[in-house]
């Protein structure tokens, strides 16, 4: 209940459009009402073999709430329509807005699919939260009590009788439908977001399977979930029709009651055969008003179920906060962690443990190890992915917490292992790192990043995650963007893992002409011209084991002269 006032609450700024729309969707009704009974109280009267004049006010009703009937219905379904598109606009916003801090830290737990699924179905279906949950009560609410007011001026027994059948249709049967389906909304959304997981990891794992020929077992598995999901569809549906024919019932036990209480008063001449024929109708009619109240218990489950996924993520706390008054970012200053710590959440091993090293300003310095050994885990906390647990890291003698995180990512070139290409053009791709460059920049950071031949594709399609690009190109890509960004700080990791050894030479030469003056921290497997650094720093299971020049670390012959010996020997 508290995640449904939470998500009501979020609709305050549109709480007069919701009732406005309540109130049209009850004149509606009322129209419908007005119709019923005037046709009665005509059909009824031109049977008598009334001459026209005295039809008049029969038929002027007639077209009156005719009209009106078409009329509010199509401004009610604007109303709410156009409120609940606000609203989820309005929702959109608001969890991306608080989606973004988290990335990627917190959100690294969710898959992407359900995340997606969160974004993208979760948003959607809280449609039904306000256009089939908060709206149709207050407009049945607003119905009986027209209704109430009517049938009570003329008999309080039988507008006792029609308020229980009102109240069986709009309360005890949605009520007692909601509760034989308790737990089927949930299971159907949870059917859902496993059916889109194994959905997604086909399509793109679709070569691997096929390769493996796993395909067939992966659409098994998709199939069996289809299936359940659909027998708990079956199972819902044969409520919601169970809960019609309830009201339909309902309907008609307060059409015979009606009839039943008030016929003695049609034979003492109080009431007349007309009035209680119109009156009949009227009733008939009003029932329209709880139709739309048919499932909104099982939709107010699904929904619950939705905003619980959603402030699931919402309520994550950033692992990366703006400090109130940021810091200045310093125009002059190197690198230097001291002594950092950090473990990954759920991790038993520290990913760095202690480490301490620094890149004075216009130096590039290189971070070597094995796999594993916590190099991207110092580029992730220095671009403040994550925080370090212990110790700290300083820009300009400054903590890197201090400055406001955006302004540290755009003065940090960042080159990492996973390059995301955009499903964009490749001239928008660039662009993400220097928005508005023109042709001839973002030509001569191709140029320079080594892509001759994306110069005349600055206009094709990326394709999905790059895919109508190599492994190299995507590489490269990233390195334009670096070139483009032009920053004082360049952090390198792995940057031309995926290039053959003459593209690496040229590559390499490139961003060591770029980075002239700049201050560049390399992390690297490959251990060639490694004399180009002014320092390279040695990490092994989390811990700085050694640190110096090329020629001292090579004098020393310890683990890096190692590394590098079995490096080239095993090259020769
Ligand atoms: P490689 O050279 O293979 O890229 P690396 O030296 O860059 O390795 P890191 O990626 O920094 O190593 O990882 C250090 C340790 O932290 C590894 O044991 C790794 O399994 C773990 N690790 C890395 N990223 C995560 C993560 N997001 N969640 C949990 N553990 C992680």
């Amino acid at each position: 209940m508290k995640t449904f006032f939470r998500l009501i609450g979020l609709t305050r700024p549109f709480a007069w459009w919701m009732l406005l729309a309540a109130f049209v969707g009850f004149a509606t009704v009322g129209s419908g009402i007005g119709l019923l009974m005037s046709s009665a109280w005509l059909i009824s009267r031109g049977a008598m073999l009334l001459p026209v004049a005295a039809l008049q006010s029969g038929i002027a009703g007639v077209r009156l709430f005719g009209a009106a009937r078409g009329f509010l219905r199509y401004a009610e379904r604007l109303i709410s329509h156009n409120t609940t598109f606000r609203i989820l606009t309005r929702l959109r916003l608001w969890f991306y807005d608080a989606l973004e801090p988290l990335a990627p830290a917190r959100i690294a737990s969710f898959r992407s699919a359900d995340l997606l699924k969160r974004i993208v179905d979760d948003i959607q279906s809280l449609e039904n939260i306000y256009s089939r949950v908060v709206a149709p009560p207050v407009t049945a609410a607003m119905v009986t009590a027209l209704v109430w007011g009517i049938v009570s001026s003329l008999s309080t027994g039988a507008a006792i009788g029609v308020l229980g059948c009102q109240l069986i249709a709009g309360v005890f049967t949605p009520m007692a439908a909601a509760f034989l389906a308790r737990g089927t909304a949930r299971r159907i959304a949870g059917m859902q977001a496993e059916q889109q997981l194994l959905a997604v990891d086909m399509v793109q794992g679709v070569g691997e399977l096929r390769v493996f020929g796993m395909l067939d077992k992966h659409l098994a598995r998709l199939q069996a979930v289809e299936e359940k999901k659909l027998n708990l569809e079956k199972k819902a549906a044969f409520l919601e029709g169970v809960q019609e024919t309830c009201s339909g019932l309902a309907m008609n036990a307060a059409v015979v009651w009606i009839i039943w209480q008030m016929l003695p008063m049609v034979r003492s001449g109080s009431l007349t055969t007309i009035t209680l024929t119109a009156l009949v109708f009227g009733v008939t009619a009003s029932f329209e008003a709880f139709l739309p109240l048919n499932g909104s218990a099982q939709h107010i489950e699904a929904d619950i179920r939705a905003g619980e996924r959603l402030f699931e993520v919402i309520d994550a706390e950033p692992e990366v906060k703006t400090p109130e008054r940021p810091a200045p970012f310093p125009a002059e200053g190197g690198i230097e962690a001291r002594n950092l710590r950090f473990s990954y959440p759920g991790s038993g091993r520290p990913a760095l443990d202690g480490v301490s090293f620094t890149v004075p300003q216009g130096h590039r310095v290189a971070v070597v190890g094995p796999s594993g050994a916590g190099k991207s885990t110092i580029a992730a906390l220095l671009v403040r992915f994550w925080n370090p647990s212990d110790g700290i890291l300083t820009i300009g003698g400054r903590d890197i917490a201090s400055f406001e995180p955006e302004t540290l990512r755009r003065n940090i070139a960042m080159v990492s292992q996973r390059t995301w290409i955009f499903g964009q053009s490749i001239r928008e791709n660039l662009q993400l790192a220097r928005p508005g460059a023109t042709d001839l920049e973002l030509k001569a950071a191709l140029a320079a990043a080594g892509l001759q031949g994306l110069l005349d594709r600055l206009d094709d399609w990326a394709g999905q995650q790059g895919t109508n690009l190599s492994g190299g190109e995507r590489q490269r890509i990233a390195i334009a963007r670096m070139i483009l960004q032009d920053s004082p700080f360049m952090v390198l990791d792995e940057a031309t893992a995926n290039l053959d050894a003459i593209t690496e030479q040229e590559v390499l030469d490139t961003i060591e002409r770029t980075s002239e003056g700049k201050t560049v921290l390399a992390i690297t497997h490959n251990l060639h011209r490694m004399e180009r650094f002014h320092r390279i720093v040695v990490l092994h299971e989390g811990r700085v084991i050694e640190q110096g020049t090329h020629d001292d670390l090579m004098r020393a012959d310890g683990f890096y002269a190692g590394m590098w010996r079995l490096q080239h020997e095993t090259e020769v």
